[in-house]
């Protein structure tokens, strides 16, 4: 690479959507990948894209709303230029009533959703509907037709590809071990370039650590599983704290736990069994559809609960893409623009919950 503008740590959804923005406006961008591309939370099954509730009108709401309107357009572009099929679909999600206030709450949302989503998309309530077990949904169901889905490892794949069609070098098994000013360094030496963007997930919040007063962040595991059943282009449930996302090739996704404590990250357990039972009995259609795979991974949270974007404190050139938590995938296209305008030196206005400071408050 003759001349690089750009590096990049981390060869997840969110770095390489980084990358790929970058590349985009024409700088040279390299990735260096501590294991392989995907081998990180980002290499799931789950993908559900669901907007936040469409009340209460926020900054950091208005930054999903953008990223998950644009979330089309991205991965279509994405998909042409690598030729690989992220599994990106706008199937809606269906989302059960079980108290009378839920009801309450759906229909004086018909109206803010109409507003806040400028009319683009639905917000109903329903009576029921075929997808779901009558008993899991007395008072009748939300059915918004914004929510979407890619499949996550496929989406990985994809940006990858589209990031190579670019001209983006990705250095796998290349972990960074420090940073500097506009530096990386690792056992392999080090690296310059006008700007260094930190994406290296749960694992990798220690390389930021040194730069504030509290440890940074660290993982939440998840288990998630893919069921062969086909459920076309069929909303997404989302119903007593279960999430089934019919992903493309007749193939469905369901999960996930939230684990603050773990003996291994990766390993699938009784809990998956759990979510599996809940989803069979929510949804007959998925009956009892064999398992296709069992995963688990540990979502990126940085100290509070938003992502970490931007400039790290004490060094000059470095920005931070950290903190996906559990709406990575949905964030990703929003996330890498923004990074992409900081890398290039532009002013960028930022929901203050997401900015390095805020998070050491
Ligand atoms: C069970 C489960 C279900 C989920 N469901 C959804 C969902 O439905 N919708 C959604 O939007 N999100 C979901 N998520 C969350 C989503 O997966 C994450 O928010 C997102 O993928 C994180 O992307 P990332 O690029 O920040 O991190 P990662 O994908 O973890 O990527 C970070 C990369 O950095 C690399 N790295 C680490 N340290 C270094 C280093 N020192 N040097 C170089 N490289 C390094 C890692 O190897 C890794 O490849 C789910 C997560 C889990 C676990």
């Amino acid at each position: 690479m003759a001349k690089r503008n750009v590096i990049v740590v981390g060869a997840g959804s969110w770095g390489l959507a980084c990358a790929y923005a970058c590349a985009r406006r024409g700088m040279a961008v390299q990735v260096l990948e501590a294991g392989t591309i995907g081998c990180g939370s980002s290499g799931g099954v789950m993908g559900a894209l669901a907007p936040h509730t469409p009340d209460q009108w926020e900054p950091k709401k208005q930054f999903q709303y953008e990223a998950l309107l644009h979330a089309h357009d991205f991965w279509v572009e994405v998909d042409a230029l690598s030729g690989i099929a992220s599994g990106y679909g706008r199937i809606g999600r269906l989302v059960p009533l079980t108290t009378p206030r839920s009801l309450e709450l759906a229909l004086m949302r018909i109206e803010t959703a109409r507003k806040l989503w400028h009319g683009e998309f639905d917000w109903r309530v329903e009576k029921g509907h075929d997808l779901i077990a009558p008993r899991f949904m007395p008072f009748g169901v939300i059915h918004e037709t914004f929510s979407g889905r890619v499949f996550p490892a496929r989406a990985v794949a994809s940006l990858a590809g589209a990031c190579r069609a670019l001209g983006v070098e990705i250095a796998e098994n290349a972990p960074v071990t420090a940073l500097g000013d506009r530096k990386v360094s690792g056992d392999w030496g080090d690296l310059t370039a006008d700007a260094v963007i930190v994406a290296s997930g749960a694992e990798g919040f220690g390389l930021l650590d040194a730069y504030g007063d509290h440890p940074t962040g660290g993982g939440v595991k998840g288990q998630a599983a893919l069921l062969a059943v086909d459920l076309g282009a069929a909303p997404q449930i989302y119903a007593d704290g279960v999430y089934i996302v019919p992903h493309a090739g007749g193939q469905t996704a369901v999960g996930s736990t939230t684990e603050k404590t773990w003996d291994d990250p990766l390993r699938t357990d009784e809990k998956l069994d759990a979510i599996i039972a809940k989803a069979r009995a929510i949804c007959p259609s998925v009956g009892e559809a064999p398992v296709i795979q069992r995963w688990a991974g540990l979502r990126p949270k940085a100290r509070r609960r938003d992502p970490m974007l931007g400039p790290v404190p004490g060094l000059t050139g470095v920005f931070t893409a950290m903190g996906a938590f559990k709406i990575g995938l949905g964030l990703a296209p929003a996330v890498g623009d923004i990074l992409a305008r900081f890398a290039m030196g532009d002013a960028v206005d930022l929901p203050k919950s997401f900015t390095f400071p805020h998070h050491m408050e």
